[in-house]
């Protein structure tokens, strides 16, 4: 059996593997470019057996890293592409989302209001926008908030999340939600996993964005225009990762028992990507960052907020979100997994890592 065959053996209970030829060149392109990327994250980690990428025929939104037969995989659910090119091409075609994107008057501000937006049920009526710059816009998002997926879960794979769990539970996969998400962990062992898998796929991906945009050779000549600039780079990649977060709720931290819940909230998850970027520049270029901040906070605070509101009708509630963003019920959150990170966890994947832990 080839590893397409293990994939499908795998999830078959959940849909099996989904055979991408059926798709369009696009999305069709999506599978190839992950690939491409894990291949290089793979590469960059001595000693590391390859990861093959799929996806699973299944309309829910959900990706998982799993070990079958000694081999690692990643698989995306077809529903989180669904969802994701509903999302941005719906956002797009709305004149009041990214109206500083191509020519914003081709679009409409009269679409339907999206009812249903979580996880399980993306719930709207197809729409793409009209102006083509707009429509490229819209693929460059959905091609970030995939990559970002694919960087979050092979984080899960390198750093010995996986190793860990099969181990010690004899557990082999981690899905992001529903059956097979709690793994025996203690929810702030879960939640401390999340914490890792985001911030060190957002940090990588800046990271890179930093690198390309100092030599975008490695990006092919037809999508250098993304990449011109760093603020320019990272305005779509903070506004894609946040509204990945906003898509699975926006729930206040009022009344959260932190050691109760498995997954830290959307917000938590979106002031990890914030705190991430900060310290990213922080330590790499302190002057740069005072450029970045300010384009990081309109990209995934306030514009992410308008694009949702113009799709739900529902007013952003900002005040909360600077609570936990920049203010002391989001430092606290963050701190406590952290702290479990450096008193408890890190020790313990670092056997089944394939690279050296971070502090
Ligand atoms: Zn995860």
């Amino acid at each position: 059996m080839d590893d397409a065959d293990l994939f499908h053996e795998a999830t078959r209970f959940s849909g099996g593997r989904f055979d991408a030829s059926r798709w369009p060149p696009w999305p069709g392109r999506l599978l190839e470019m992950g690939r491409k990327l894990l291949g290089s994250l793979v590469s960059a980690c001595p000693g590391m057996p390859s990861v093959h990428l799929d996806l699973i025929d299944d309309s829910e939104v959900n990706a998982c890293a799993f070990r079958h037969c000694n081999r690692f995989f990643i698989g995306v659910n077809v529903g989180t592409i669904t969802a994701l090119m509903l999302l941005y091409h719906r956002m797009l075609a709305d004149r009041r989302c990214l109206a500083q994107i191509g020519n914003v008057h081709r679009e409409v501000s009269d679409l339907r209001l999206v009812t249903r937006l979580t996880a399980k049920s993306v719930e709207m009526v197809p729409a793409m926008p009209h102006d083509q710059i707009r429509v490229e816009y819209a693929n460059h998002l959905i091609c970030l908030a995939f990559l970002f997926i694919l960087r979050h879960e092979f984080v899960h794979v390198a750093h010995g999340h996986i190793g860990l769990l099969e181990k010690r539970f004899g557990v082999q996969r981690l899905a992001e939600f529903g059956s097979g998400s709690e793994p025996g962990l203690s929810p702030l062992d879960r939640q401390t996993l999340e914490w890792d898998a985001d911030s060190i796929a957002v940090s990588n991906f800046v990271g890179w964005f930093h690198q390309i945009v100092a030599d975008p050779s490695a990006v092919p000549p037809n999508l250098r225009h993304f990449v011109a600039e760093l603020t320019e780079a990272l305005y779509p990649l903070m506004f894609a990762i946040h509204s990945l977060f906003r898509l699975f709720g926006d729930s206040s931290l009022l009344g959260v028992d932190q050691s109760a819940i498995h997954h830290p909230p959307e917000r938590v998850r979106r002031a990890i990507i914030g705190a991430t970027t900060a310290t990213y520049f922080l330590k790499k270029d302190a002057e740069l960052g005072k450029a970045v901040g300010p384009v990081a906070a309109q990209a995934g605070l306030v514009d992410t907020e308008l694009a949702f509101q113009a799709l739900t009708g529902q007013t952003p509630d900002f005040p909360g979100l600077r609570e936990v963003f920049c203010g002391e019920a989001g430092m606290n959150y963050l701190s406590r997994l952290s702290e479990n990170w450096k008193s408890n966890l890190r020790d313990q994947l670092q056997p089944f890592a394939y690279i050296d832990l971070p502090e």
